[in-house]
C-alpha cells in the first residue's frame, strides 16, 4: 500500500483579515444584532464588554533541552469573561498559538459554557511550540513550567484549565502536580480531563466526540436520515475525532475517510474505525492504517458523504473549497473551522451545519462533571456520566433548534442568540462597579 504525506499543517487562504479574533468579533455582533442589546440596555456598554477580554496574560518560557541548549517560547492565557462562574478552557500546544488565536477561542468558550448551561465562563491558554517533536522529559519540564507561571492566575474557583489540541490526560496530570508542589496540597477541581487516578472523570476522555455524535443523531433524525445508511467523514484524527470515531460506529454509521496532519485514507465501505484507532495509538498516526486507499489530506473534507466532522483546527472550510463540500451535515467537532463566509454559502446552498458553540460542548459538560465529582469525592460510573452527558446534549440541541425553528434562522444563529442573552442578562444582573 501507498501513502500519501502531505506538507505540514498551512494556515489555508480564506481572504479575510488575518486576525481570528477580529473575526470571531464581527461573527458575534452580526448574530447579537437582532437582539438589540443597546436598545435593551441602554448606556450599560454591553456589547462592548462581552467581546473585550477580562484579562490576557503573555509570558516567556524558557526551557532546557536535553542537549543543554536553551529555547524560549511564548505562552498566553485569555480569561474571556467570567460572568456565568469561573473562567474555563483548554490549553493547545501548538505552533499556531498567538495571543490573537487565544483570544478568540477564549471569546468562542464562554459562548460555549453559556449553550452547554455550565456555570463557568470562557478563557483558552497554550504555547507556541511543535509539541510532539519534544522528548518526553522535555515535555514534562515545559509543562511544569507553563503550570508554575499559571499558579496564582487559576484555580477551582477561579480558572479552571483542560485540554486542547497536543495536550491530554499526561499533561493535566503534570500541572496538577506542579501546583501540589507548590501549595502542599490537592486540589484536584483546579484542572478537568485530568486520569482517573488523579481524580478525572469516567467518559471525559471520548465526550467531545461523542457529544458531537449524539447530537448529530438528533439532527439527522430531525432531517428523516437513518444514520445506519449513512457516511461520515472526519477531519483530525486526535482526541475528538476518534471519539466521533467510535462513535459513529457503535450507531452503525459507515465512516469512510479520516485525515490527519499526516495525510488521509478513504475506504468506501467503510474503514475499520477499531483497528485505525489502534493503529493510531500505535504509531501515532492514522498514515499506514491497512485496509485503507491513501489520499491527500485535504480531499477527504470534499468527499461525497452524509456527515462531516471537522475535529482538527480552525479555518478549515473556507471560501475556497466551499463549493466542493459534498455532505448534507456539517457537525463542528473543531473549534471555529469553518469562516464566516464559508458559513453563509453553507447556509445558502441549505447544508445544515451544527455550530461549535453546540456541538463539541460534550468536553466541557464532561470537565464539568469531574469538576462536580471533585468538590464532592465522590465519583460517577461511565454510565452515569455517559446518560448525564446525552440528556444535557439533547436538552440543549432541543432548546437551540426549536429557537432556530421558531425565528427561521441557522443553528448558529440560534445558538448564539441564547449564549448572548444569557450573558447579557447576566452581565446587567450583577452590576458595573
Ligand atoms: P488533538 O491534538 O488531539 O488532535 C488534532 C488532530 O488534528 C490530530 O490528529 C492532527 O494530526 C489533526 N490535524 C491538524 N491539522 C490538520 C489538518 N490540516 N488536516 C487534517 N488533520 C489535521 O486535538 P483535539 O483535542 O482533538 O482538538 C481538535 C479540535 O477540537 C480543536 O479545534 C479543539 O480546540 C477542539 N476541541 C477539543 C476539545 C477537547 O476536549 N479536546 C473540546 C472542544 C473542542
Amino acid at each position: 500500500m501507498t501513502t500519501t504525506m502531505t506538507p505540514p499543517v498551512q494556515e489555508p487562504t480564506t481572504g479575510l483579515a488575518d486576525s481570528v479574533f477580529d473575526r470571531a468579533r464581527t461573527t458575534f455582533l452580526k448574530f447579537a444584532e437582532p437582539l438589540k442589546l443597546n436598545e435593551k440596555y441602554p448606556g450599560r456598554g454591553v456589547l462592548e464588554r462581552m467581546t473585550t477580554p477580562d484579562k490576557t496574560v503573555s509570558f516567556r518560557l524558557s526551557l532546557e533541552m536535553d542537549d543543554g541548549t536553551v529555547r524560549i517560547f511564548k505562552a498566553y492565557r485569555v480569561q474571556f469573561n467570567d460572568d456565568l462562574g469561573p473562567y474555563k478552557g483548554g490549553l493547545r500546544f501548538h505552533p499556531s498559538v498567538t495571543e490573537d488565536e487565544m483570544k478568540a477561542m477564549a471569546f468562542w468558550m464562554y459562548l460555549k459554557t453559556a449553550v452547554a448551561g455550565v456555570p463557568f465562563g470562557g478563557a483558552k491558554g497554550g504555547i507556541a511550540v511543535d509539541y510532539p517533536s519534544l522528548s518526553r522529559s522535555e515535555k514534562e519540564r515545559l509543562t511544569k513550567r507553563f503550570a508554575l507561571m499559571l499558579h496564582g492566575l487559576v484555580g477551582a474557583s477561579t480558572d479552571i484549565p483542560a485540554p486542547d489540541v497536543n495536550t491530554g490526560q499526561r499533561e493535566m496530570a503534570w500541572m496538577l502536580d506542579a501546583w501540589r508542589m507548590a501549595d502542599g496540597t490537592y486540589s484536584r477541581a483546579m484542572i478537568t480531563g485530568k486520569p482517573l487516578d488523579m481524580g478525572g472523570s469516567e467518559g471525559r476522555a471520548e465526550a467531545t466526540g461523542r457529544g458531537c455524535i449524539i447530537t448529530l443523531g438528533e439532527v439527522a433524525g430531525d432531517m428523516g436520515m437513518d444514520m445506519k445508511r449513512c457516511t461520515a467523514v472526519i477531519q483530525g484524527f486526535g482526541n475528538v475525532g476518534r471519539g466521533a470515531a467510535h462513535e459513529l460506529h457503535r450507531r452503525g454509521c459507515k465512516v469512510i475517510a479520516v485525515s490527519d496532519i499526516n495525510g488521509g485514507l478513504l475506504n468506501l465501505s467503510g474503514l475499520d474505525v477499531e483497528a485505525l484507532i489502534a493503529h493510531t495509538q500505535r504509531t501515532g498516526s492514522i498514515v499506514g492504517c491497512p485496509n485503507a486507499k491513501a489520499i491527500d489530506r485535504d480531499l477527504v473534507l470534499t468527499t461525497r458523504c452524509d456527515f462531516l466532522i471537522p475535529a482538527a483546527l480552525e479555518d478549515s472550510i473556507t471560501i475556497n473549497n466551499v463549493n466542493d463540500i459534498q455532505a448534507k451535515i456539517i457537525c463542528e467537532g473543531a473549534n471555529g473551522p469553518t469562516t464566516h463566509k464559508a458559513d453563509e454559502v453553507l447556509h445558502r446552498k441549505g447544508v445544515c451545519v451544527v455550530p461549535d458553540i453546540l456541538a463539541n460542548t460534550g468536553g466541557v459538560i464532561v470537565s464539568y462533571f469531574e469538576w462536580v465529582q471533585n468538590h464532592q469525592e465522590l465519583y460517577w460510573t461511565h454510565e452515569e456520566v455517559i446518560e448525564k452527558l446525552t440528556t444535557r446534549m439533547i436538552a440543549n440541541y432541543r432548546k437551540v433548534a426549536d429557537r432556530a425553528k421558531d425565528r427561521d434562522v441557522s443553528l448558529r444563529q440560534a445558538a448564539y442568540e441564547l449564549a448572548i442573552e444569557r450573558i447579557a442578562h447576566a452581565i446587567t444582573e450583577r452590576g458595573v462597579q
